[in-house]
Order: structure tokens, then C-alpha cells, then sequence
């Protein structure tokens, strides 16, 4: 729990999810996907809406 999620990111290609930061996004935008390198857009991030994410 060291940084608050703020997009829900998911893989079209491997349906990878995980709840990322602001600056996390950007990362996956400029890297691709962590576990299948596919290139990703904005499109493959969900805002979340104010509320913590339970897991
Ligand atoms: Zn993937």
C-alpha cells in the first residue's frame, strides 16, 4: 500500500488487471504491459472514482 490507485488498468491482450497511480499509467503507456509487453492506450484505463479499492 505504498501508492493510492487512481486508474483501473486491464490488458486486452493477457486480461491482466490491476489498480495503478497516476504516475504508474504512464509508465504502462510508455512500457506496454508488465507481464506481455502489448502496447496499451488511454482506452485500457478506468478512472476510479474517488473510493479506495477494496482487494
Ligand atoms: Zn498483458
Amino acid at each position: 500500500m505504498m501508492s493510492r490507485g487512481e486508474h483501473r488498468f486491464r490488458c486486452p491482450s493477457c486480461g491482466e488487471s490491476i489498480v495503478v497511480d497516476e504516475r504508474m499509467k504512464r509508465a504502462l503507456l510508455d512500457a506496454g504491459c508488465v507481464l506481455c509487453q502489448t502496447p496499451l492506450t488511454d482506452a485500457d484505463f478506468t478512472r476510479l472514482s474517488g473510493a479506495p479499492p477494496e482487494l
